[in-house]
């Protein structure tokens, strides 16, 4: 690539799950890298086969301090992501959604860099809106045990549209739905990971609830696309736009199909849904279909496929 389209791109949460695959695109489509991460839910090994490549760097560091670096472009995804994660240490994860977000975009502001924030379907909280319009204002409640992710991330979106308000910042405004693939922590809680493994492990699937809640998943490599469309888009569009998998299954639908494809004796087990276990969830991807040129085009049983052939291979290494 020629040196004057090469742009040094900062990846906050590089070494997380969706993190570690974006550093891969950006360096595959010939830009410098930095990776920051403080290691909370992320891992070295997720960045492993980057290290040795000159146009990647990592450095540790906790996105609530500020950072001094000269860069054209950030992605902030550092947060936490899975619900036994990001209540761990619940005032952690809005001190990161929060002060992270204005530590980035004060970032931002100093170089003039277009900034991204990985926000979340999350903001619709419960939604009363079936499928969810990014227009729709969303059900959260400010004080359960999901509201420090939530709020968080409504707070960092407020912050977001503030900066470009009062300085004119360029930003990029993603609501992400529920994503899986290779790379997802096999003990993060999350379902997808948990129904694979305990699938290959021959142990009992747990369905929180009835298993009629719905999830609508997307495939790791289609959200990635999304977010590099995004960044790239015309200065006046800023989102928020939806990115996810307008597919939407129940979770006792995902159960039974990676019990089949897995041709796993699994048997299914029922435990206590969460509190404030949102019912439903689907995209309306209609302004991404429309502004970025952007859908998935990867279906469920392809996705499950790479997925389950990962966790099978740490499960065989003894790492699951
Ligand atoms: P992840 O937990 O795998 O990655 C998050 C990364 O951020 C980890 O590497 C972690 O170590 C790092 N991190 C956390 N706190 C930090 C801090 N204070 N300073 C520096 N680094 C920090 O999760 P993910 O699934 O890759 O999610 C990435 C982003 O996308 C998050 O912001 C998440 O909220 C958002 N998101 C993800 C999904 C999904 O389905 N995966 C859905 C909606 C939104
Ligand atoms: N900041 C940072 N890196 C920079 C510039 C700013 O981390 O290159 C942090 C800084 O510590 C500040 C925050 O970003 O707390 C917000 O910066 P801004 O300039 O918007 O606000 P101010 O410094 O005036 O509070
Ligand atoms: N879930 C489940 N069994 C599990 C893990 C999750 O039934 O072992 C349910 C969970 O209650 C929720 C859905 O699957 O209704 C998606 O959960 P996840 O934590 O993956 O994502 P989120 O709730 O943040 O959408």
């Amino acid at each position: 690539m020629k040196d004057t389209l090469r742009k040094r791109i900062l990846v906050t949460g590089g070494a997380g799950f969706l993190g570690s695959h974006l550093c891969e695109s950006l360096l595959g489509l010939g830009h410098d890298v930095l990776c920051v991460d403080n290691f909370f839910t992320g891992s070295r090994d997720n960045i492993l086969h980057l290290l040795g490549n000159p146009h990647f760097e990592l450095l540790r560091h906790d996105v609530t301090f500020p950072l001094y670096v000269e860069v054209d472009e950030i992605y902030n995804l550092a947060c936490p992501a899975s619900p036994i994660h990001y209540q761990f240490d619940p005032v952690q994860t809005t001190k990161t959604s929060v002060h992270g977000a204005i530590n980035m975009l004060g970032l931002a502001k100093r170089v003039k860099a277009k900034i991204f924030q990985a926000s979340t379907s999350e903001v619709y909280g419960d939604p009363e809106v079936h499928p969810q319009t990014e227009d729709y204002v969303g059900h959260v409640n400010p004080i359960g045990p999901r509201s420090c992710y939530d709020e968080g991330k409504r707070c960092a979106e407020t912050l977001f549209f503030d900066y470009r308000r009062q300085h004119n910042l360029s930003i990029k405004v993603a609501r992400i739905f529920n994503t899986y693939g290779p790379r997802m922590h096999p003990n993060d809680g999350r379902v997808v990971s948990n129904f694979i493994v305990q699938a290959l492990k021959g142990q009992p699937i747990t369905l929180y609830g009835d298993g009629e809640q719905t999830r609508s998943f997307c495939y790791v490599s289609d959200l990635i696309e999304g977010f590099i469309r995004l960044m790239d888009s015309p200065d006046d569009f800023t989102g928020p736009v939806n990115l996810g998998n307008p597919g939407e299954f129940t979770i006792r639908q995902l159960a039974e199909k990676i019990i089949e494809m897995t041709g796993s004796s699994s048997k299914l087990v029922y435990q206590p849904l969460p509190v404030d276990d949102p019912r439903q969830r689907r995209p309306d991807i209609t302004l991404a279909k429309e502004k970025l040129d952007w859908e998935p085009t990867i279906h469920l049983e392809e996705g499950l496929v790479h997925t389950i052939t990962y966790f099978d291979d740490l499960l065989q290494r003894g790492l699951a």
